[in-house]
């Protein structure tokens, strides 16, 4: 059955008027703004913050486009990811009917606005070594089966998902099928964006916060058709990317190359904290990362975990997660602090020894 965005969509949506702010209504060129109840007279900060942010990102999307090979109409920008996270639920997932499906471990934003939004959840488990159960996951979908999240390379095992399944579930998925792609810059795997234009049902995520370096500002990205791009740009908050934030954002888009060296220089450190990861007793595995991050099973580890607290060093404990058992996830820092954490496992070791 071919894909109709008019019927995944929840029909409420389709009726919404969207909220005009003063911008909105006049675009051209003006000198005098007496529209939008601002203050005429700028902000205390130095900076000119006294008038609201262009609502859609413009500039950024202009710059952005041709970096991702994709045309602006084809790019929502989100207060971080997660605001795409949750509108995407918004708009396909009737609460208390629809269900979305979740492929364990994997991110806990998806679980946590699905909660929020009253949406269920279905759950099929990667296998061992962390890799898609197409069958079961196509098996999974009722007629109620909106959205189908598949984070690549996944948060919190690190690998990437083999291209071939990826396809087959989304051809043959009837939702939507978001593909997270977070940790995309740290893969040598070419983004699903260049296959946008096969696959009306899939959405890409990717994010500033990672490789870009910019967290604190939250902004993410979501590339799709320009009728999905058109459904989130309808029911987002206006002005949800500050001007800050947009400011920032275009600064850096201006310098790509030098992005591309601080994640050389993380893929670097990546290697170097696997090796000397490696050498220490209680390490049992460490697994395959594409991401900037690494999974490693190990000895008791909570008791690791504990105690590298204790050195005021913090990693994740992923040790109650399913498939994850005696794991921790552990960022790629600097060169500095991976010694300093290197060190502190080395000193554990013969703690370890004489319990
Ligand atoms: C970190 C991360 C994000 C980014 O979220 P933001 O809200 O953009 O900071 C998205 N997806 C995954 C899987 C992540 O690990």
């Amino acid at each position: 059955m071919a894909f109709q965005l008019d019927k995944l969509l929840r029909p409420h949506i389709s009726k919404i008027k969207p909220y005009s702010s003063a911008r909105d209504e006049y675009s051209g060129k003006v000198g005098v703004f007496l529209d939008a109840n601002e203050n005429p007279y700028g902000s205390l900060t130095g900076e000119d913050f006294n008038r609201y942010p262009d609502p859609y990102q413009q500039d950024i999307k202009d710059k952005l486009a041709p970096i991702k090979g994709v045309k602006p109409e084809q790019i929502f920008l989100g207060n971080g990811s997660d605001e795409a996270i949750d509108l995407l639920m918004r708009a396909f997932c009737i609460p208390g009917k629809d269900n979305i499906i979740l492929l364990p471990p994997t991110y806990g934003m998806y679980e946590v606005s699905a909660s929020i939004n009253d949406i269920a959840i279905k759950r099929v488990n990667l296998t061992e070594d962390f890799q898609l159960r197409v069958k079961d996951i196509l098996e999974m979908e009722d007629e109620h089966s909106k959205i189908l999240f598949i984070c690549s390379p996944n948060n919190p095992s690190g690998n990437k998902m083999d291209r071939e399944a990826m396809r087959e579930i989304i051809s043959k998925f009837n939702g939507l099928v978001v593909v997270d792609e977070a940790y995309i810059d740290f893969s040598d795997e070419p983004s699903f964006i260049t296959e946008l234009y096969k696959y009306p049902n899939l959405l890409v995520m990717q994010t500033f916060s990672k490789a870009w370096g910019l967290a604190n500002l939250r902004i993410g990205m979501a590339f799709a058709s320009k009728e999905i791009v058109q459904i989130l740009n309808l029911i987002k908050p206006p002005y949800n990317i500050s001007g800050l934030t947009q400011k920032k954002v275009l600064a850096s888009l201006d310098k790509v190359e030098e992005i591309e060296k601080l994640v050389k220089n993380i893929l670097i450190e990546r290697t170097y904290l696997e090796e000397e990861l490696n050498r220490l007793h209680f390490v049992l595995h460490i697994f395959p990362s594409h991401a900037n991050f690494l999974l490693v099973r190990m000895n008791e580890a909570r008791k690791v975990y504990e105690y590298l607290i204790h050195d005021m060093i913090i990693v994740r404990d992923r040790s109650k997660v399913v498939l994850c058992e005696d794991c921790l996830r552990i960022s790629v820092g600097t060169r500095e602090e991976n010694e300093l954490l290197i060190q502190a496992l080395e000193n554990y070791e013969p703690i370890l020894k004489n319990q």
